[in-house]
């Protein structure tokens, strides 16, 4: 309907983009007009016709937010549970012996989802890639959550043992490998062909270190020969880096370029462990100009991984290298903002300087970098004919007071408190804080319930059969 146009008037700071600068400014006093296809009308004075008006008064207008990589399945069930722990002997990290450790059921599958979505939209996404194992009402969930959504359905020919605590081994089987691939794919394609048009897919082999040469081959071809992205988690901790180098002589970076997959198209989560990172054995730098000479795209999660004691060396330094570094979540607290936060303040603890990084190069990671690496134009900026994906910040509110400059004050002080409402293709997805078409209380209950199954469930996972306080030991002793 050519007359379902919604105007915001005179909005007192519009988060804008110049395409002569191709980034973002600031927009005083103007007004702001969308519909279901997009922007019709962005600064200045609107004197079209519309159907719907409302005051943008001491309101901030901020594009969506792009998150490139997040997991459903079971990260948020393990909230709480693990933070503290990690296997010594693997440099720290808790993914290999702890991940494994935690059952969930299909129902929990859906909370899981369902948590994620609302956690997520509350603090700013529109538009979000999931890579998780794909589950009967994946699709039905996200399409109805009103977000802008990718499914990466994982797949890997081997799985992760950690004996002893000491070593991490692979446990192949190829032929499982590629009957998930082949249920991947089929996945993909559904998302691409769902009526809502808001859903697409990305091919996403698991990590580099659980699929053979072959498959990460045949994973690339299947996502050029659709057009579509391709994902796969690459340099992510030192023992994948180990371990490639011993069965390839070669860094992630390197081994992916020598296979053909490193380009435009890929999106490499969270390549920390670059030849260039302080941990490594390599004395060589070459790693950043082979990414960015292929424009690949990092995801970079900083929450999740420097809350194990690993960091990416440095945002800034990769950015000044020419790599298109794009955020993430990864895991809980599922908060596009805070993740911001955590990305400025790493940067500049990696590198050392406050000059590492701006709020707005995080900011422009959280919106352009990331509808770069998803190929597209028409998201993560506000401006004429891009998709009506928006939030609206209350600048009133007393994290963004007093303000001098609004950004900062959302990134440095505010986070998702001062969001008022979240808009997908001009529907309101996030009213008063909460998201508005899921059951997300009724998904937290659950959450619980599957929680409290898989602690119970803890020891009889352990190969070592170690119980639950013993594996997840709660911060404070009882009295
Ligand atoms: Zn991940």
């Amino acid at each position: 309907m050519a007359n379902d146009i919604h105007v915001i008037r005179n909005v007192t700071t519009i988060v804008g983009y110049d395409e002569n600068r191709q980034g973002h400014g600031y927009l005083s006093d103007g007004d702001v007009a969308y519909d279901a296809n997009g922007f019709v009308h962005v600064g200045g004075r609107y004197d079209g016709v519309f159907a719907h008006e409302t005051s943008g008064k001491d309101r901030i207008l901020l594009p969506g937010f792009v998150n490139v990589h997040c997991h459903s399945g079971e990260e948020p069930i393990s909230k709480g549970v693990f933070e503290d722990e990690g296997t010594a002997a693997l440099w720290g990290n808790a993914l290999y012996e702890y991940s494994n450790l935690i059952e969930i059921s299909d129902s929990a599958v859906e909370a899981s989802l369902t948590v994620m979505l609302g956690d997520l939209m509350r603090s700013g996404v529109t538009t979000l890639v999931d890579i998780a194992g794909p589950h009967d009402t994946w699709l039905l969930t996200l399409a109805k959550s009103g977000a802008r959504a990718y499914v990466a359905p994982g797949f890997r020919e081997a799985a992760w043992h950690v004996e002893d605590s000491r070593r991490l081994d692979l446990v192949w089987d190829k032929g499982r490998g590629r009957e998930a691939f082949a249920r991947a794919l089929e996945v993909v394609d559904a998302a691409r062909a769902h009526p809502s048009g808001r859903l697409g897919g990305i091919v996403a082999p698991s990590q580099v270190e659980t699929c053979s040469a072959e498959l990460l081959q045949a994973a690339a071809e299947a996502g050029r020969s659709r057009n579509v992205p391709i994902t796969v988690h690459a340099a992510q901790t030192m023992a994948e880096h180990e371990e490639l180098m011993r069965r390839t002589g070669l860094t992630a970076v390197q081994y992916l370029n020598e296979l053909g997959v490193l380009g435009e198209d890929l999106i490499i989560g969270h390549c920390i462990f670059v030849d260039g990172h302080s941990w490594t054995r390599q004395r060589t730098d070459i790693d950043l100009d082979l990414l960015a000479d292929r424009r690949a795209t990092v995801a970079h999660c900083p929450v999740t991984f420097s809350r194990s004691g690993m960091v990416l060396q440095s945002l800034g330094r990769y950015r000044r290298r020419g790599v298109n570094v794009a955020l993430g979540t990864d895991s809980y607290p599922f908060n596009m903002l805070e993740e911001m936060r955590q990305a400025m303040i790493c940067a500049r603890v990696a590198g050392r300087s406050v000059f590492d990084v701006g709020t707005a190069d995080v900011f422009e990671a959280a919106t352009l970098a990331g509808a770069r690496a998803l190929g597209r134009s028409d998201i993560g900026r506000i401006a004429l004919g891009a998709k009506a994906d928006f939030s609206i910040i209350d600048l009133k509110h007393a994290a963004m007071q007093p303000v001098y400059d609004p950004l900062r004050n959302l990134l440095h002080c505010a986070a998702e408190r001062a969001i008022e409402a979240v808009y997908v293709d001009g529907r309101e997805v996030v009213k008063g804080g909460r998201p508005v078409h899921l059951d997300y209380d009724g998904a937290l209950a659950e959450l619980q319930e599957a929680q409290d199954f898989a602690v119970r469930h803890l020891q009889a996972n352990d190969p070592a059969g170690r119980a639950s306080n013993v594996l997840a030991r709660r911060s404070l002793p009882p009295m």
